[in-house]
């Protein structure tokens, strides 16, 4: 995809979610409420227990290249906290595009090992090629099984998701103010997008969710790689639907070719509604039927 083909309203949409001392994100008020008015940014900090020198702003997903000037702009405004961290929830250019432009203003970046792995490679990606991301855009801390961290009165716990959108995806998870983020392995009322080529999997997506439903409760507010801001029953929705397109196709599987599974309509009850998004029902139900 065309970093120019995002509209203004998608880019908007797509912004980042930051902690600090007074944070930002997808929408929700200082005190953690969803805002009516917007579903760019969510506030995650506690501010009222800040102490005088909070520790800094941290950012969930840079987005791309074009929307730098903006999202500077939304952190900025929170208040005059240094911008200390990003989180990158993958490799995809859509969320790592900004990695050099936020080390550049003095942010570290941190990711799983393998969001570092796939951004020194070169990727053909959707009819784009991307060749290896310079040294200043690349994670200066990694990990790979789980990482927790104090900071703003928050704590924070980052966890690697296996196999499900590619093989370098991790959720965020701001415990006090009860916000999961869920990175692009929840695309909320949508097919999403299944990256085969770096290791993701219907089965790791299924995988993923159950593990994104456990950490929730009817209070979390749950951010998805791409949408705006929902709760658990959305996600639990989402699961259910994965979860049915895998069985309608791992049946027929060993018997008929893709051709023939797409033709059936296996899904035809939600392809209108969840093949709107980014997918339509012919390549989710193509990459279901290949990673199974
Ligand atoms: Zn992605």
């Amino acid at each position: 995809m065309n970093p120019n083909l995002f509209t203004r309203r998608e880019l908007l949409r797509n912004s980042i979610p930051v902690l600090g001392g007074g944070s930002v994100g997808r929408a929700a008020d200082r005190d953690g409420q969803v805002g009516s008015e917007s579903h760019d940014v969510v506030r995650t900090g506690r501010q009222r227990r800040y102490p005088v020198r909070p520790d800094g702003k941290i950012a969930v997903d840079g987005f791309v290249k074009p929307a730098w000037e903006r999202l500077k702009q939304i952190i900025d405004g929170t208040n005059h906290a240094p911008l200390k961290l990003l989180i990158d929830t993958h490799w995809h250019w859509d969320h790592t595009d900004n990695n050099a432009a936020f080390h550049g203003v003095g942010a570290g970046i941190l990711a799983h090992e393998k969001t570092k792995k796939r951004l020194t490679e070169s990727h053909a990606f959707m009819g784009m090629r991307f060749s290896p991301a310079p040294a200043d855009a690349l994670p200066t801390q990694t990990f790979k099984d789980t990482n927790r961290m104090q900071a703003n009165g928050e704590t924070l716990e980052l966890g690697y998701i296996p196999a499900a959108h590619t093989d370098s995806d991790i959720y965020v998870r701001y415990q006090e103010a009860d916000v999961l983020h869920c990175g692009d392995v929840f695309f909320n009322h949508a097919y999403p997008f299944i990256d085969a080529q770096t290791g993701g999997s219907i089965n790791g997506m299924i995988a993923g969710a159950e593990k994104l439903l456990k950490m929730a409760d009817n209070n979390t507010k749950i951010v998805s790689g791409h949408g705006p801001l929902v709760d658990k029953t959305a996600l639990a929705n989402y699961h259910e639907v994965l979860v049915i397109a895998r069985d309608r196709v791992q049946k027929p599987k060993s018997s008929e070719g893709i051709e023939e599974v797409v033709t059936a309509r296996p899904l035809s009850e939600f392809d209108a509604d969840w093949g709107k998004g980014f997918m339509n029902a012919e390549p989710f139900l193509t990459v279901v039927y290949n990673t199974l």
